[in-house]
């Protein structure tokens, strides 16, 4: 093709390409992918060249203004994959491509060299001088670790960002002769940021293992697309087995894409596939654009085997893709929050058939969506039900919390029997884990006298107090204000701080044990004091004896000493009002109870609530994953919810409520001209009806295969720009419904 003509896919929400000719001064310079500034009705704005072609059948075509970025990272299969999120996700093309491509960094001309800090003393010294600094001079020592952990450094930028400091530790480092900065040439950096090498030796799997790998080979072998769910239960060696399959990959002079969620992206999680595999490329959040696009071209080149990431490493631009690989396939943050609202599992599935490869999803606890399919076939069900080394699954005991005689009009946050549990491991020198997932102080203040309940200004949401810096805070929105003195509704004086957080318990649990070594992990100490890597270093060294927190500490901890986990509520997830609220509390539990009884001495895990006969905690407490789906996809199956049919939400929101209401109504009669009447649920408020100062609606179609959503998005568009004051966002398969 003469590529005289290009059509452009513009990052605005329009379902069509636009055709556009190309002036001599820009002749050859624009590829497949290629960002291109072009004139949009009477302004400019910035699309994606994907397509070329020799004519126009427009009298007047005009002109491309500018091309952005000259080496593009389209391939054919992404294009692909990008045109499959636009019909599914209901976005623009554009739109799904400034997912599938790194940003652009224009002008971006990478230096030669880069900063480097590397450590200018033995080990040893600094091991000393970090133990001396720990109290007095957190962030030197914070400093110090790190580069005890990376025998080539850090490049300074990251390392400065790593440790959330200002560059003055490193000035004193540098002239007590700890550290040293070179300037290293850019190609020598590594591909990941974490790059120490641990061997370890290579086990053999057992027979489950064994068997789970079989038909993943065979399907390597045999150059097929497939998708297989592997169901095993929290250390019953799953990774070993992605270590074998991507291994097989790898032999073939292929790649593998892991995808893990982003809080799991750890340096543990790095270095166990570093300990095995070469050549591997870590795509972190914290990456800059310029490092980012770095690394994507360095993938493209073929120069790593393996590409480890979060959501966003689905889109790798490997030159020959063999095997995709998604852990904690069940997790949320696999979907995107921003248009496009794509879930990195869907998008896995999608682009291992376009390139006809197999995918693994793994879980202790699918997805219900994921376990139905492999009930009816459509994926190839692999268990794993026993831990390694046959080591047990740790017992789960129930607590009823409502059976406990509260102290000062209110209930324990640890009752009787995990009071006694924890006091009697760490007189034996054993560790524990206090899980909950909610971080802050106290979760509501409320007024002594009448009764009310101190919100945020800007959402309908109760402000958490937040006893380290004594703020009160919203968890929606971030505002945040002086806890109040008197009740802003009746002037009375005694406001109570009621409802528990992390730091609540962390306060109780110093209270109940004087004397033992407590901390917290949770997203407010991780951005306080530096890294979780330390804190999880401390806890597994053993100077810490009781680890509080949230999800960071649900997710792929192993220390043998852990011999007591306790949930402090599972009641926190089991209320929310969304109808995965059992399946998101059965997946804590579980995955809260797998942290425990690897070692030889074996554990205890304890679920204090109030709803003790309920479903999802009865089977938590069994480790029964599929005795819990078998009670549940009924109840979803009478419904009509996932994973029978599939949601798509509207959600309008604005700043005058009248408005809001008006556009959701307008959505909605639109659309019972196409939905069949039970399908449309709403439109009604939000379960959380107003946020950030704005107003929320909402409204939720069933899909079936006679209604597919693709034929709604021109309706809910026509509708949405009727108010432009009204914000509405179409979320196909969301992951809440909040
Ligand atoms: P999962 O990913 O299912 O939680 P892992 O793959 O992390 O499980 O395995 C748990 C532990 O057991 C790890 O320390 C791993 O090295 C070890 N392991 C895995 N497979 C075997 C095996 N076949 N023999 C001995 N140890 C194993
Ligand atoms: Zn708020």
């Amino acid at each position: 093709v003469k590529e005289t003509f290009v059509d452009v896919a513009l990052k605005l929400p329009v379902d069509r390409e636009f055709r556009y000719r190309v002036p001599p001064e820009l002749a050859g310079r624009i590829a497949l992918g290629s960002r291109v500034r072009v004139p949009f009705r009477n302004r400019s704005t910035t699309g994606f060249c994907v397509g070329f072609a020799d004519r126009s059948d427009l009298p007047k075509v005009r002109d491309v203004l500018d091309v952005l970025d000259e080496t593009p990272l389209l391939s054919d299969v992404l294009l692909g994959l990008a045109r499959w999120m636009a019909r599914r996700y209901l976005c623009s093309l554009g739109e799904a491509l400034t997912a599938v491509l790194p940003p652009s960094v224009r002008g971006h001309r990478s230096s030669r060299t880069e900063r480097w800090i590397e450590a200018a003393s033995p080990p040893s010294r600094l091991e000393e001088a970090c133990d001396r600094l720990r109290s007095s001079r957190p962030a030197q020592a914070e400093i110090l670790r790190l580069l005890l952990d990376e025998p080539l450094g850090c490049e300074a930028t990251e390392l400065r960002r790593r440790v959330g400091c200002s560059p003055s530790p490193l000035r004193t480092l540098e002239s007590a002769g700890l550290v040293r900065t070179v300037e290293r040439p850019r190609s020598s950096r590594p591909l990941s940021g974490t790059a120490y090498r641990e061997e370890s030796p290579v086990p053999v799997l057992d027979r489950n293992q064994e068997a789970a790998l079989a038909p993943i080979v065979a399907t390597i072998r045999g150059g097929e697309s497939r998708v297989f769910l592997l169901h095993g239960v929290t250390g019953s060696g799953k990774t070993e087995v992605y270590l074998r399959a991507i291994g097989e990959v790898v032999r073939r002079g292929r790649q593998a894409i892991v995808l893990v969620p982003e809080i799991s992206l750890t340096p543990q999680t790095v270095a166990r596939f570093q300990a095995r595999l070469e050549r591997i490329a870590v795509l972190h959040s914290h990456l800059t654009d310029a490092e980012r696009l770095d690394q994507w071209r360095r993938i493209r080149e073929g120069e790593a085997d393996v590409v480890i990431g979060a959501r966003s490493a689905v889109f790798a631009p490997t030159p020959d893709l063999g095997i995709l690989v998604l852990d904690e396939e069940h997790e949320t943050s696999f979907k995107q929050q921003s248009a496009p609202r794509y879930h990195a599992r869907d998008t896995a599935v999608a682009r291992a058939r376009l390139q006809g490869i197999p995918v693994i999803l793994g879980s202790a606890t699918p997805s219900l969506e994921s376990f139905r399919r492999a009930q009816d076939g459509e994926y190839t069900l692999l268990r794993l039900p026993n831990r390694v080394d046959g080591r047990p699954l740790p017992p789960v005991e129930i607590y009823d919390m409502t059976g406990e005689r509260w102290i000062g009009g209110k209930p324990p946050l640890l009752g009787r029997r995990l009071r006694h549990l924890v006091q009697a491991a760490i007189e034996r020198g054993e560790q524990v884990l206090l899980y909950l997932n909610r971080r802050g102080h106290s979760t509501y203040l409320t007024c002594h006298r009448c009764g009310h309940v101190v919100k945020c200004a800007r959402c309908d949401i109760t402000l958490t107090f937040h006893r380290g810096r004594q703020r009160a805070v919203c968890h929606y929105c971030s505002f945040e204000t002086e806890p109040p003195v008197r009740c802003p509704a009746c002037e009375g004086p005694g406001i109570r701080y009621l409802g528990a957080g992390t730091e609540k318990i962390e306060e109780e649990v110093q209270r109940l044990f004087p004397g033992c070594a407590v901390a917290r992990l949770d997203s407010d100490t991780a951005r306080q004091r530096g890294s979780i890597e330390s804190t999880m270093e401390r806890f597994r060294s053993g100077e810490i004896q009781i680890l509080v927190g949230t999800q960071m500490i649900a997710k792929g901890l192993d220390f043998p000493n852990v011999t007591v986990v306790g949930i402090v509520s599972a009641d926190i997830s089991l209320h929310l009002p969304d109808f995965r609220s059992a399946e998101r509390t059965f997946q804590q539990v579980a995955q809260v109870a797998g942290r425990t009884g690897r070692g030889s001495k074996g554990g205890l895990v304890v679920v204090q609530t109030t709803q003790p006969d309920h479903p999802a905690i009865r089977h938590s407490s069994r480790h029964d994953f599929e005795g819990f789906a078998r009670h549940e996809l009924p109840f979803r199956e009478s419904l009509g919810y996932p994973p029978f049919r599939r949601l798509l939400r509207v959600l309008a929101s604005g700043r005058q409520e009248e408005r809001v209401r008006r556009i959701a109504g307008d959505v909605a009669a639109e659309l019972r001209g196409v939905v069949p009447p039970d399908r449309l649920l709403g439109p009604c408020p939000a379960p959380i009806p107003f946020v950030d100062r704005r107003y929320r609606y909402h409204l939720l179609v069933k899909g079936g295969d006679d209604a597919p959503f693709e034929r709604l998005q021109a309706t809910i568009r026509g509708v949405a720009e009727r108010l432009r004051d009204v914000s509405v966002v179409v979320d196909v398969d969301p992951v809440d419904t909040l």
